[in-house]
């Protein structure tokens, strides 16, 4: 776990390029090394005067990759985990029996059907409700019993916005914690903690890595709480920090970070643009066309960009949405999101039964490839899978 440290000078930008500027301080190295000893000598006096003891609680790569991401999240202390879903578990089961929680309905998938079949048996009570309407959201949160409210922005995969700074006032004025899932919009266009929330949670897995070789989890924390510590407490007792190798590949992907989403973005954004006059499109789903009923607040919301996800649903319903997946050339058509790669997903097949998802939709990561090349591919593919 790492505290992040005073204001910088240089942007995050520069930070993340360098890696916060740390050497090896034996050879000079650019790089730092990759720690990897699991145990760590006694000193004289009985004292472990490094800070290091064991490997299973912290180590120094570790560290390194968590001071970015605590740089950029504007934390007070980062922590790194084995999984997108090691990070989210790990902030659930630091809840007591008997807690209620409120998620949103549009969501991270797994983690959903994580919440609605095994989370009664840690005695947490969930509820779910459309957080991108306030209304609803107010609804279902109960003062006093209510502990955390878990919001996901732009939601997986329709895209759906949830308004942060207010979603953080309600969660607050029951007595509840806010946490956010904000895998999709990347701390380069959102900082959920300077707009209330208390928890910042990434499947760095996806862009924060960028390159679909590593999978890791990170949360954020406005404070270092009494809750903080004790989901500090399920990553050492859990086993559930990433390992040394993966943190080194997690950071060299990070230091690209800002060029990679911001070059994916635009590309959302242009497709998204030309997919929504498309023949054989219904409708294009991202918070960055003016056409999505929460525009306003996603451009109040994401500085920037609208991020890199998006989903296009196709004329001719399910049959030409798999058929449009099959016969792309350039894109891949797998699952995931964030990496340099494009990737196309018909996404009600992986979701399974109880899916909002229509069976018409395609999710789309945008990659860094040449836009133009991108559009041709699926416009192909598209036209192929109506016959023409
Ligand atoms: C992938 C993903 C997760 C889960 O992350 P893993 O690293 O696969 O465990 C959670 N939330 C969102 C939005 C994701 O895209």
């Amino acid at each position: 776990m790492t505290a992040s440290r005073p204001p910088h000078r240089w942007s995050k930008r520069t930070l993340t390029a360098q890696a916060m500027g740390k050497i090896d301080p034996t050879t000079k190295g650019v790089v730092p090394p990759i720690h990897i000893a699991t145990t760590f000598i006694r000193d004289p006096d009985n004292q472990y005067s490094s800070g290091f003891v064991y490997g299973r609680p912290d180590n120094e790569t570790i560290r390194e990759a968590e001071s970015v991401l605590a740089m950029w999240e504007e934390a007070s202390s980062a922590m790194l985990f084995s999984s997108g879903m090691a990070a989210a578990t790990a902030v659930f089961m630091a809840l007591k029996p008997g807690d209620h929680v409120v998620a949103p309905t549009v969501m991270y998938w797994a983690l959903r059907h994580w919440l609605l079949t095994d989370a009664k048996h840690w005695g947490l009570e969930i509820e779910l409700a459309d957080t991108s309407d306030l209304e609803a959201l107010r609804a279902a949160v109960r003062p006093g019993v209510t502990k955390l409210v878990w919001v996901e922005t732009p939601s997986n995969p329709l895209w759906t916005v949830t308004d942060l700074a207010a979603a953080a006032e309600i969660a607050h004025a029951a007595g509840a914690k806010l946490a956010v899932d904000s895998t999709a919009a990347t701390p380069v266009f959102t900082r959920p903690l300077t707009l209330g929330a208390d928890v910042v949670m990434h499947a760095a897995t996806k862009a924060l890595n960028g390159h679909s070789d590593v999978v890791a989890g990170a949360l954020c924390f406005r404070e270092q709480d009494a809750f903080q510590q004790r989901v500090a407490l399920n990553r050492k007792m859990f086993g559930a920090i990433l390992g040394p190798f993966e943190a080194y590949l997690l950071m060299r992907g990070m230091r690209t970070l800002d060029l990679r989403v911001r070059a994916a973005s635009a590309s959302a954004l242009d497709l998204a643009n030309r997919f929504a006059n498309h023949p054989h499109v219904v409708a294009v789903l991202y918070p960055g066309l003016e056409s999505h009923p929460q525009h306003a607040l996603a451009a109040r919301q994401m500085k920037g960009g609208f991020g890199h996800m998006l989903s296009i649903r196709t004329r001719g319903g399910e049959t030409t949405a798999v058929a449009t997946a099959a016969g792309i050339e350039l894109w891949k058509r797998a699952t995931s999101l964030g990496g340099v790669e494009s990737l196309i997903e018909h996404r009600a097949s992986i979701e399974g039964p109880g899916t909002p998802c229509p069976p018409d939709l395609l999710r789309l990561s945008a990659g860094i490839e040449d836009v133009d090349d991108l559009y041709a591919d699926l416009d192909g593919a598209l036209r192929r899978a109506h016959g023409g």
